[in-house]
């Protein structure tokens, strides 16, 4: 058993095995819980990075003017406004996640931007998506696949409603590929963010658990062969700052 294989009826929240049934509500527990305070969080905690791999996971995305694009786990909405200047005026944007407070502070922030027209927000879970087949000319999941219980049953969704031809990308954190730096980005984790959790957002338990779900969440070949799976053609992924992040690619044959 490695550190990434599940007992029979647990998996995992971070470094606790928990009852399969009860993960949902403690990931709905942190969200709720961090959802004012996460988009200062995610800039203190990644110096900004975190702006720069969402631009670049969008700026490459394979999609059009006019496309129809479902973004899962969209949380506060960073990845949907930036999708927008990919899609333009006659494309639709629809922001799924399964928390109501991230959905209210991204449809919040989206209206302040002026981003208005072309979206839609449905509160929904990711292993159960409630949209038709063959419904989307892209699917992008960031930083969220880590935190749904059934991943499988996510990626089989979301190829479900993807178009023949359609891309489903992935933003996740990954294995860091240098030797050098694992002791540094350890101590960051397991040091730095619980107390910048504790400081800045009064919480220093979800932040402990974004750390230790990050050891937890399948690694770059692992992920890519859950997709290829889940039956996603040409997988393939790319690293992104030595692999903190990558980008998992795969599309409907
Ligand atoms: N995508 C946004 C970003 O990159 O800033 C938000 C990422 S946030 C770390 C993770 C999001 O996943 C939260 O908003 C959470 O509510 C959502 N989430 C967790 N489990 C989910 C599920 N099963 N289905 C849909 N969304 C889920």
């Amino acid at each position: 058993m490695n550190e990434h294989d599940e007992r029979p009826g647990t998996t995992h929240f971070g470094f606790r095995d928990v009852p399969v049934a009860d993960k949902q509500k403690l990931v709905g527990e942190v969200f709720s819980s961090v959802a004012g305070s996460y988009d200062l969080m995610n800039d203190l905690m990644s110096m900004g990075i975190h702006r720069v791999w969402k631009r670049y996971f969008v700026a490459t995305a394979q999609v059009g003017r006019g496309a129809r694009v479902l973004d899962l786990a969209g949380g506060t909405g960073d990845i949907a406004a930036l999708l927008r200047d990919r899609v333009g005026d006659a494309g639709e944007l629809v922001l799924g996640d399964i928390n109501g407070s991230m959905l209210r502070v991204g449809r919040d922030r989206m209206v302040d931007r002026g981003n208005v027209q072309g979206f839609e927000y449905v509160q929904c879970n990711a292993q159960a998506l409630p949209f038709p087949d063959a419904s989307f000319d892209l699917v992008t999941i960031a930083f969220g696949l880590r935190n749904v219980t059934d991943k499988d049953a996510a990626l089989s969704e979301m190829l479900r409603v993807l178009k023949v031809g359609g891309q489903a990308r992935v933003l996740e954190f990954s294995e860091v590929t240098m030797d050098w730096f694992k002791p540094i980005y350890d101590f960051h984790s397991f040091k730095v963010l619980p107390r910048l959790g504790r400081l800045f957002a009064q919480d220093a338990d979800s932040y402990r658990y974004l750390a230790e779900s990050i050891r937890k969440h399948p690694p770059q070949e692992a992920l890519k062969s859950m997709m290829e799976a889940a039956g996603f053609a040409r997988c393939g992924y790319r690293n992104l700052t030595g692999g903190i992040v990558a980008i998992h690619d795969g599309y409907k044959a």
